[in-house]
């Protein structure tokens, strides 16, 4: 049998209406001879309610406890979503994560998927049964442990089912149609791509473009599943939707496909480091080993002063990493690794971003996008490039008329 793996999202499984119209979305797919596992996350603001309670509880949790009290969302939806198909004469059967069993390492509230046997759901599937509903975000650690993924984790399950068990596809509803050429919320110019490259997706979600989690993308990328997100609230069709797919499943692809930003974005200097062999290291390991996830980084030019050399070392890390970032740097002056004069942060900065798998092989896309910032009037404090994305720190008042004015420059609501 052919077989297809269907994710809802938190807003498509809402409540029992949008659960049975997601159920009769998945029995048309079941007439059409599909085998289908589905994948559910919780209703939406449940997996938020939960954690708000657990905080309330425990400030300091225990993250062994937070993973049982916040998975439970999902086993709510995946009984609920199987009997809803039961009702419609679909035969369908539920599964939480140990049942599988899901084994993931034991990284509570962030664990990754060891291994996924196949041995009790293909064992369904022979016995006539047509959907195996499956919780997402969810897992079992090699303690015996329940484990969660990481917020939005359930695309992730998705994509590691599709993987396991060789999906035809891997269609993503969730509550937008598609993916687009930036937020549609900032230019009403946005456009639904019909196909982007797995690469371009891959930056556009850890740029922060919500609609897949990074990590869903990785993998999907590394096995070739073949991604589609969608709308749970439209008739679909085979075209429907944006997927995300191969560079060379991408007939034309224009030089920029994307333009995101990130409103969470904080710009840190230290000033005064010593210029020496060893200076990034001293600095960017203990924010590293504090978890702070440095993006961009710029070393000024060295200075001469009392003999020795000076320069500023900039970099940016979410906002809500400042204060890790700053415990990171105070201590490793206190233990003599790093010198420093100040540390001056700025959080009223926001990054924007053109990405792109056409920038490999034409040059002159930093010009355009510099041109289209200087028209606007708009300074540029911060730049970082990788093959594919250009990305910009700027004043965040500044931050939509940026997006607008490069979604202008690359004309990108043209297809
Ligand atoms: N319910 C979980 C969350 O909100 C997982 C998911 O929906 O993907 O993060
Ligand atoms: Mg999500």
């Amino acid at each position: 049998m052919p077989l297809l793996v269907m994710k809802f999202g938190g807003t498509s499984v809402a409540d029992l209406g949008r659960i049975a119209n997601a159920a009769a979305k998945v029995r048309r797919e079941v007439a059409r001879g599909y085998d289908v596992i589905v994948i559910v996350s919780a209703m939406s603001g449940k997996t938020n309610e939960l954690v708000g309670w657990v905080e309330a509880t425990s400030p300091l949790f225990d993250a062994r406890e937070y993973d049982a009290v916040v998975s439970s969302g999902e086993n709510v939806t995946a009984g609920l979503m199987a009997l809803t198909l039961q009702e419609m004469d679909v035969p369908a059967r539920s599964w939480q994560g140990w049942q599988v069993p899901i084994l993931t390492t034991s990284a509570h509230s962030a664990a990754r998927f060891i291994d996924i046997p196949r041995a009790s759901i293909d064992a369904k599937f022979a016995e006539g049964f047509k959907v195996a509903v499956v919780a997402g975000f969810q897992g079992v650690s090699p303690e015996g442990r329940i484990t969660t993924l990481g917020r939005g984790g359930s695309d992730t399950t998705a994509v590691a089912f599709a993987a396991a068990f060789g999906a035809e596809r891997c269609d993503i509803y969730t509550d937008v149609d598609g993916v687009y050429t930036t937020d549609p919320r900032i230019t009403d110019r946005a456009r639904k791509l019909d196909r982007i490259a797995f690469e371009e997706m891959l930056e556009l979600a850890s740029l922060g473009a919500k609609v897949l989690q990074t990590r869903s993308v990785e993998l999907a990328m590394r096995y070739k599943v073949r991604l589609r997100v969608l709308s749970s609230f439209e008739d679909n069709d085979e075209s429907s939707g944006t997927l995300v797919c191969d560079e060379e499943d991408i007939m034309e692809s224009k030089v920029v496909s994307g333009v995101a930003y990130s409103r969470d974005e904080a710009k840190m200097t230290l000033v005064k480091v010593q210029d020496r062999p060893g200076i990034a290291a001293a600095i960017f390991g203990p924010l590293s080993d504090a978890g702070v996830n440095v993006d961009m980084i710029v070393q000024n030019i060295s200075e001469q002063e009392n003999g020795g050399a000076f320069t500023d070392m900039t970099f940016s890390c979410p906002t809500n990493q400042v204060i890790r970032a700053r415990k990171a740097m105070d201590d490793a002056r206190a233990a003599g690794l790093i010198s420093y004069a100040d540390l001056v942060q700025d959080t009223d900065v926001a990054k924007v971003s053109v990405v792109g798998i056409g920038m490999r092989s034409h040059a002159g896309v930093a010009a355009t996008m510099f041109k289209a910032l200087a028209a606007e009037n708009i300074n540029i404090k911060v730049i970082a490039t990788s093959e594919i994305k250009i990305s910009v720190l700027i004043d965040r008042k500044y931050m939509e008329l940026a997006v607008q004015a490069l979604h202008d420059a690359f004309e990108l609501q043209k297809a």
